[in-house]
């Protein structure tokens, strides 16, 4: 008999309608369906077939993995309702893929032609805040990067940069800490030797001292960490899930090796009272607090309406006298400045011819790839062919292009 281990996909024996289905989990938090006709069993996330059949099991966890689109899904427990699963297609980014990593605002790698770098390994948010700008409701697909492709394509970026004080900045439309490969990630990447900060976006849900640990050990050296009440009651309603608020846990996580900001949406009418126990929060204990300004956002949950920022400055001003804390911070005080830029293959209002490469993260969304950049469009696609794009979008190579009527 033939055991087949593999580093990131555990096998689950499931029946369903008294049928036999092995579930694939892979990554952790997605999975994907097969169903072998042969004989089998599975032993701790291992599955132990007649050695006759390992290559069609092989081939058929690769097509799941790799080759078919359809298959792949991702597993939420849903936020408001912890009896309720949320399922979502998902999409595998890899080398072979041929889905770049520069061009789309959601995953990859985003570059403003500055010394700090977005990335972004990883899509799908385990909270529902009530003021999110993502809104996972409306994103029917989520997109998971492998890490040593994202690794090599970052250093290429680093390189052609040619600075000595890159920082790498983790986060993007949902919550880096579920990618499994992020302490793998930050390790790699820390010694990258142009390399300065590493920073993270953290709703902390999945947060525990010892993962914080390995992640600083790895090169970790910021984390933002959202928090938007130290009331548990209140904290909840803002995430639209149960969420206990452990002050004691915060101070500890402030104590470590690791530059650590509460960075706290405030939202006129919902929560300032909750923020400002927040700014003497950190106040008392030596916390950095970036406050940050809720901002309306088409396709956002928008739950209040904007403050003024004069309103907002002035609001943490009065915070900044009253409880001797910095509040307010300019470009400055991050170290942020002008690279080199990042060459555009195309520029708006080119016609370029692009091949679908996968759907994106809405219904009728789709990813073309052309030329070293993917490009996002909406409209009717079908994977696998080629097509004349106009592109409507170019700013710091994030590309969206409209399908030219032939
Ligand atoms: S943690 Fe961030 S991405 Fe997740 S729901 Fe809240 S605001 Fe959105």
């Amino acid at each position: 008999m033939k055991r087949l281990e593999y580093n990131d996909v555990k096998f689950i024996q499931q029946s369903i309608d008294e049928k036999r289905i092995l579930k694939c989990v892979f990554y952790e938090h997605f999975f994907f369906d097969i169903r072998p006709k042969i004989n089998y069993s599975v032993e701790k996330g291992v599955l132990i077939v007649d050695d006759k059949y390992e290559k069609k099991i092989r081939k058929m966890v690769e097509n799941g993995i790799r080759n078919d689109l359809r298959s792949m899904r991702t597993e939420f427990t849903d936020a408001g309702y912890p009896d309720k699963k949320v399922y979502k297609k998902a999409v595998f980014v890899d080398r072979g893929s041929g889905i770049g990593l520069i061009g789309n605002v959601g995953f990859g790698i985003v570059d403003r032609n500055t010394n700090v770098i977005e990335v972004k390994p990883i899509t799908g948010c385990n909270l529902k805040c009530i003021y999110c700008s993502v809104d996972e409701d409306k994103r029917s697909v989520d997109f998971v990067v492998e890490p040593d492709y994202l690794v090599d394509e970052l250093g290429k970026l680093i390189e052609m940069k040619d600075c000595e004080d890159i920082d790498i900045h983790i986060g993007g439309q949902g919550e880096p800490l579920r990618y499994k490969y992020l302490k793998y990630f930050v390790s790699k990447i820390s010694k990258n030797k142009h390399v300065r900060n590493i920073s993270i976006d953290t709703n902390g849900l999945l947060l525990n001292t010892e993962m914080a640990e390995q992640l600083i050990d790895a090169g970790l050296t910021q984390i933002n960490l959202s928090i938007n009440s130290l009331n548990d009651t209140n904290a909840s309603r803002i995430a639209g899930c149960t969420r206990k608020i452990d002050a004691n846990w915060i101070k500890d996580l402030s104590k470590m090796s690791v530059k650590l900001v509460l960075a706290p949406v405030l939202m006129k009418g919902i929560n300032d009272s909750d923020i400002e126990e927040i700014v003497e929060f950190c106040a008392v204990n030596g916390i950095i607090c970036g406050i940050q300004n809720y901002l309306y956002y088409n396709g956002g949950r928008n739950p209040a309406k904007e403050i003024k920022w004069e309103d907002f400055r002035g609001l943490l001003h009065s915070w900044e006298d009253k409880y001797d804390i910095r509040l307010l911070f300019s470009e400055g005080d991050f170290n942020i400045h002008k690279t080199i830029a990042l060459a555009k293959p195309f520029k708006k209002g080119d016609i370029v011819s692009a091949y679908v490469v996968s759907f994106g993260q809405f219904n009728d969304e789709w990813i073309l790839s052309a030329q070293g950049r993917i490009i996002s469009a909406r409209g009717n696609f079908s994977v696998g062919r080629s097509y004349k794009v106009r592109i409507i979008r170019d700013k710091h190579n994030i590309f969206i292009g409209e399908k030219v009527s032939r």
